[in-house]
């Protein structure tokens, strides 16, 4: 099996890759790269992994004519960048001791001990320069069944770092199987580990929710998650329940996390998951238009177009029912329209007050006349 794509073939890349293996070195890539490669998946960011020691790449990075930088040089990270490309350099590691968060690891020279530490089977396929694939751990098997897997025993591997559990259902969302179903162990250890979660910082659980939420059809992860305890122990307060109804009525729009998050709820999720103050808003307004009766484009007019659709999708999605008709059109139009009226057609016969006053009168009569009413019929 072999892998392609520009990333490999790209001279930068290559050349790195010569350098090391000249110096009797192993270079291999790792992670989403291979794993996005071998499903014709984009490729977010590439990872090489090697037993040089980072002090080691370094030097051979720079005397091949790169720029390093020591992004994670602590855990055996250095950044490398090579005609352009930046490319993510690790040494083999192994576990000495974990707390649920934090290793301890220890640099090693030996595949089989990286590949072990690492979390799902999908995760610890390796390709060198050429794009032979390496499959210490049987991870391909599991990747083209859409199988998201621990590496070894499910329970073990969430206590050395609870993180994984958020990762397990964030890797099924993204690439797992709904038809299959979740891996039953994998599930069965993130509901016995749940007390874990309150061990990550909200930071890393935000960041992880949002990439879940982005997914296709995040409605299977997150059934799963409610099921396993860990959804209320996320976001509390939310119901899962309306999210595939949700998907459904969105058909072939592009996904945006923000918008299955507002029919998600909770109580407080700009804190729960330290959402910036923007999006935060944004989700404390579609949620409070959910339940307005302002038509599509009422909403287009108020929220513009991106958080009026998100609202009339939401909405349907948890009063169950039918999309209104043409509501994409009607909010665009809302989103194009003006007020009819402004303070100069009021002054100076209304002031102040009395001014403010009859500029939302005019304004609800606007929006309930569907935005039809014109500056004649207002000001009448
Ligand atoms: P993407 O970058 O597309 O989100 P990725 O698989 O590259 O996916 P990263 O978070 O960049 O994810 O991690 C790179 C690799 O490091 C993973 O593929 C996995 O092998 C390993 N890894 C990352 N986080 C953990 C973890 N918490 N426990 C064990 N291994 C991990
Ligand atoms: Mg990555």
């Amino acid at each position: 099996m072999k892998i392609s794509g520009d990333w490999i073939a790209h001279s930068g890349t290559q050349a790195l890759c010569a350098a090391l293996s000249q110096a009797k070195h192993q270079a291999l890539f790792v992670g989403g790269c291979v794993r996005n490669a071998l499903l014709g998946m984009e490729i977010a960011d590439v990872d090489i992994a090697t037993d040089a020691r980072p002090e080691v790449v370094s030097d051979i990075a720079k005397i091949a004519g790169f720029r390093v930088v020591p992004t994670g040089i602590e855990h055996g990270t250095v950044t490398v960048i090579a005609e352009g490309v930046s490319l993510e350099v690790t040494t083999f590691r192994r576990d000495l001791e974990t707390d649920g968060r934090r290793a301890v690891v220890a640099y090693s020279s030996e595949l089989a001990e990286d590949a072990v530490r690492r979390d799902f089977t999908m995760n610890a396929l390796y390709a060198r320069a050429d794009g032979t694939v390496l499959d210490p751990l049987g991870g391909l098997p599991d990747l083209l069944a859409r199988r998201v897997r621990f590496v070894g025993e499910a329970e073990a591997r969430i206590r050395e770092d609870y993180l994984r559990i958020l990762r397990f259902f964030r890797f099924f969302a993204v690439y797992g199987d709904p038809a299959a179903g979740i891996d039953a162990e994998g599930l069965a250890a993130c509901a016995a580990n749940a007390d874990g979660i309150a061990g990550i910082s909200r930071e890393r659980i935000g960041s992880e929710m949002r990439k879940l939420l982005a997914a296709h059809d995040p409605a299977p992860a997150v059934s799963a998650m409610a099921q396993a305890g860990i959804l209320a122990r996320v976001l509390p307060g939310s119901d899962g329940k309306a999210l595939a109804v949700l998907r459904h009525f969105e058909g072939d729009l592009p996904p945006r996390w923000q918008r299955r998050l507002a029919v998600l709820g909770g109580d407080n999720p700009g804190e729960d998951l330290r959402l910036s103050r923007t999006e935060t808003g944004s989700n404390a307004t579609v949620r409070d238009e959910i339940g307005s009766g302002l038509s599509s484009a009422a909403l287009g007019w108020k929220l513009g177009e991106t958080d009026a659709l998100d609202t009339v999708l939401c909405r349907s999605a948890l009063l169950e029912t039918a999309l209104p008709s043409q509501w994409q059109a009607e909010i665009t139009r809302g989103a194009n329209s003006t007020l009819p009226v402004t303070a100069d057609d009021l002054m100076p016969a209304l002031q102040g007050p009395a001014l403010g006053k009859k500029l939302r009168e005019i304004e609800a009569r606007w929006l309930a006349s569907d935005l039809y009413l014109r500056k004649s019929d207002l000001l009448a």
